[in-house]
């Protein structure tokens, strides 16, 4: 479970409150807006509560902010000006606030929404900082948890590459210096791609040499990105902020192309890939896995009579209910249509059919509602459990298992067996 975040939303303008509140209310992770309307009011919830970040404008009707900032800062709470004064910019960042936003227009705001929606995903992004230099990680490490960023840091390649390694949180961005003894930034970036790709984790080499052949063969060897020194605060983490957010939009690219748009469920394509990896591993350690190949009986004449919709409401709930009786270790997906396909792994024959039976009684007891229309459903299941060495062998038992249960009346699970070839029904 993931923790809820409170976000403490102050400004006297109801339409810049709704407006943040809408953008939270959006948000993927779970996020609680809270909202202040005076200085007093937003001073009595920090005392009171556990606030996760806080947006603030500094002229209230009841009081210049300044002490309620003050006061989050000294909590460790990460703070967002957004404010219509304008020259106040300077002794703001001195006092450690994520970012000081002058409000001009729409743009601003826009702006402030994705400072706030960073400050929250940072609560789980780690950066590894490398540099030689002690006093060097000090100012990273400092800049970096302004943007409210984990950080772990190593003076050198070698240890920074068992980091990435054993690191029990996953590292997202490398910050290395270019000039190391031993091993220099470079160098530790060619190590790095051996193993990590570009869309997984970001490398930003940082150094002074302000040479266009170095910086291309940084760039050419898998870095993401060249910062020069001497770098300030903001520089960093602007740089830093985009790199992150392309890495976001590499993950979200690949969390569509892995998905199934009606159901959410894995795709066919997901279900190969990943399969792939499960059959390699089974091959070292002689394991049996399960497939099953589930359909929907009669679905198209769920569709014929009551039409397209209420049958993709059926398909929705028929996932549904095949996701959550499912373990997190089953990989399950929509190959098409009205048909599902499972990998069962570490369960025994009898855990397999235990299982697959429990999805057909589930999917039996569903009724789907919409409007006055009631329907009810079933699934046929055929089922193939061994030692195979890919899933492709298997989905061809398991939907000679699946043509069984429907010739024999649907509704029903049919296992292939593997040592007689033989079929038995095993739902009552
Ligand atoms: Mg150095």
């Amino acid at each position: 479970m993931k923790t809820v975040r409170k976000v403490l939303i102050v400004d006297d303008s109801e339409d810049i409150v709704e407006y943040f509140v809408q953008v939270l209310n959006r948000c993927t992770s779970p996020v609680e807006p809270i909202f202040a309307l005076t200085h007093k009011d937003a001073i009595e919830i920090i005392n009171n509560q556990t606030i996760s970040v806080i947006l603030v404008e500094l002229l209230l009707h009841d009081a210049c902010a300044k002490r309620l900032v003050n006061s989050a800062v000294v909590k460790n709470i990460p703070t967002i000006v957004l404010t219509s004064i304008q020259d106040k910019k300077e002794s703001f960042q001195k006092l450690n606030i994520v970012e000081y936003i002058v409000k001009e227009n729409r743009s601003s705001l826009e702006y402030a929404a994705d400072v706030l929606k960073r400050v929250l995903k940072n609560y789980d992004t780690t950066v590894l900082v490398v540099d030689d230099s002690k006093i060097a990680i000090e100012k990273y490490s400092k800049a970096l948890k302004k943007l409210n960023l984990n950080v772990v840091s190593s003076n050198n390649a070698k240890e920074a590459l068992e980091l990435l390694q054993d690191s029990t949180t996953k590292i997202s961005i490398v910050i290395t210096d270019y000039n190391m003894p031993n091993v220099n930034g470079y160098e530790l970036t060619i190590k790095i791609r051996e193993k990590y790709k570009k869309d997984n984790l970001s490398i930003m080499i940082v150094s002074s040499m302000d040479c266009s052949d170095t910086i291309v063969s940084c760039l050419k060897m898998g870095a993401n990105d060249y910062l020069l020194k001497p770098y300030n605060d903001e520089m960093l983490a602007v740089r830093v902020t985009n790199n992150l957010e392309l890495l976001d939009l590499f993950h979200q690219t690949k969390e569509i192309s892995h998905r199934d748009f009606l159901t959410s469920l894995f795709n066919r394509r997901y279900f190969f890939e990943a399969s792939t990896d499960i059959f390699n591993n089974i091959q070292k350690s002689d394991k049996a896995v399960a497939i099953a190949m589930i359909d929907i009986d009669h679905f198209k004449t769920i569709n014929d009579t009551y039409g397209h919709d209420i049958g993709d409401l059926a398909l929705k709930e028929a996932a549904n209910i095949l996701k959550h009786n499912l373990r997190t270790s089953d990989l399950l997906a929509r190959f098409g249509g009205e048909e599902f396909c499972i990998l069962l792994d570490r369960s025994s024959q009898e855990q397999s059919k235990e299982i697959v039976e429990n999805l057909r009684q589930k999917v039996e007891e569903n009724v789907v509602k919409s409007g006055d229309i009631t329907i009810k459903y079933t699934i046929s299941i055929g089922l193939c459990y061994g030692k195979y060495k890919n899933a492709e062998e298997m989905i061809k038992h398991a939907d000679d298992a699946l043509y069984i249960a429907k010739h024999n009346g649907r509704n029903r699970v049919v296992l292939f067996d593997d040592i007689t070839n033989a079929h038995c029904s095993i739902s009552k």
